[in-house]
């Protein structure tokens, strides 16, 4: 399949060409009629398949063809995200595929100063890329409406909720034309999306590009069962002597992140740790440093990490496994991007046993647990709760819990 079999114009095509995309991906060949035709879209991807363009460039191609009038806001199309990392990311390919017209995008983000931002925003943009919380402040400082705005897409829309957006976006939708196209992406479809996209969509199409809660194919996952203590020696082994160019590793905590991108520095390998504590021209930095390579491991946090696009990133490592268990399929989602192949690998401790087995559960799928040579765990430790002890040890728990309270009435 072409991109032109999809409606779209000839030029965009041609650029589309000279910027290296020959066909569509699922997710692309999908949307693009459906958004085209103006229908709303329910859609289920993850980063890495190609989702921001499958909703950009119908977006383009639909504001080139109309022209605001004189007296209208330019603002067009608004593109809500959860972080100023996804923001970055969804203006950067917007502006790559409009390069050739005149379709000009802007950013509104907190963490940077609000007044130089509503300046911006009074030149006026085609497109607006914004998280929830700053556009907010934007519009009840009357900088700015959104009285023309045709097309709304929520970016990422189950991180948005699970960054308690929803009543910032609910006073958003009430600023909104109620006559537009809203189309909704979330790497997640659950209940909470379904129940949430009825306030916002009119008979959406639904487009799921793979299974639901199932990770994006060409992703290799593997489970190295070893000592809490051995984690890092094994990381430092795996990035050195297996000669990775380049990883990202997932922390549950900002501190986590700190101490592992520390001790793997002192271990010789050059790490960053990544995550909100950090100011925006660190993040920033610390990133360019990342695509460039400078930097050879980012330890990040969920939050922080969400969106990422990086690409050539050929290993994800958990170094713990996630709070939340569709953070599992986002982290290791940053590989195996556009139909490259990835490795994603879990170092799983006996005290990581219990959260696998939810994880398991949560995937509905076993992940395939091996020994690393030269860390194999010390087969004397127990873990907490295991598979097979898992009922046995609740109930445990419960009778213990019961004899404590008989003795404490007695
Ligand atoms: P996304 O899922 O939007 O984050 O896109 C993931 C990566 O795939 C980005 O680096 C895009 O530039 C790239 N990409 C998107 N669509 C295509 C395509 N049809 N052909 C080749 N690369 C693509």
């Amino acid at each position: 399949m072409s991109f032109s079999s999809l409606s779209l114009q000839a030029e965009l095509v041609e650029h589309l060409a000279r910027l290296g995309y020959e066909q569509p991906t699922p997710i692309q060949q999908q949307a693009i009629p459906v958004v085209l035709a103006g229908k709303d879209v329910l859609a289920g991807a993850q980063t890495g398949t190609g989702k921001t363009a499958a909703f950009a460039l119908p977006i383009i191609q639909k504001l080139v063809n109309t022209s605001p009038c004189e007296h209208q806001e330019r603002t067009r199309a608004l593109i809500l995200v959860p972080t100023r990392e996804l923001a970055q990311q969804v203006n950067q390919s917007i502006q790559t595929y409009a390069e050739h017209t005149q379709i000009s995008s802007l950013m509104v983000y907190g963490g940077v100063s609000i007044k130089a931002q509503a300046d911006a925003i009074k030149a006026g943009a085609d497109i607006i890329v914004a998280t929830p919380g700053r556009l907010l402040d934007h519009l009840r400082n009357r900088v700015m409406t959104l009285s023309n705005v045709s097309q709304l897409v929520f970016d990422e829309a189950d991180r948005m909720l699970d960054m308690g957006f929803r009543d910032e976006i609910i006073e958003v939708l009430k600023r909104l034309p109620k006559e537009r196209q809203t189309l909704l992406f979330s790497a997640t479809l659950d209940e909470r999306i379904f129940k949430f996209s009825k306030r916002l969509l009119q008979s959406p199409q639904v487009i799921e590009t793979s299974e639901r809660n199932t990770t994006a194919a060409k992703i290799v996952e593997r489970v190295y069962n070893l000592d809490a203590n051995k984690k890092m020696p094994a990381l430092c082994h795996l990035i050195n002597k297996e000669s990775w160019q380049q990883a990202l590793i997932f922390s549950r905590t900002k501190q986590g992140a700190d101490k592992v991108a520390a001790q793997m520095k002192q271990a010789g390998v050059n790490a960053a740790a990544f995550h909100a504590d950090l100011s925006q021209a660190v993040r920033e930095s610390v990133l360019a440093q990342f695509k460039s390579g400078d930097i050879k491991a980012l330890v990040a946090t969920d939050v922080a990490a969400r969106g990422l696009d990086i690409n050539e990133l050929n290993y994800v490592v958990n170094i713990e496994l996630p709070f939340q268990n569709e953070d599992y399929i986002h982290r290791i989602g940053r590989t195996g991007r556009a139909g490259k192949a990835g490795q994603a690998i879990t170092l799983l401790s006996v005290d990581d046993e219990p959260q696998l087995i939810k994880l398991e559960a949560f995937l509905d799928r076993r992940l395939p647990q091996q020994w690393l040579v030269g860390f194999e765990p010390d087969l004397t430790q127990v873990a907490p709760v295991t598979r097979k002890t898992k009922k046995g040890s609740l109930k445990q728990q419960a009778r213990q819990k019961a004899l404590a309270q008989s003795k404490k009435g007695r």
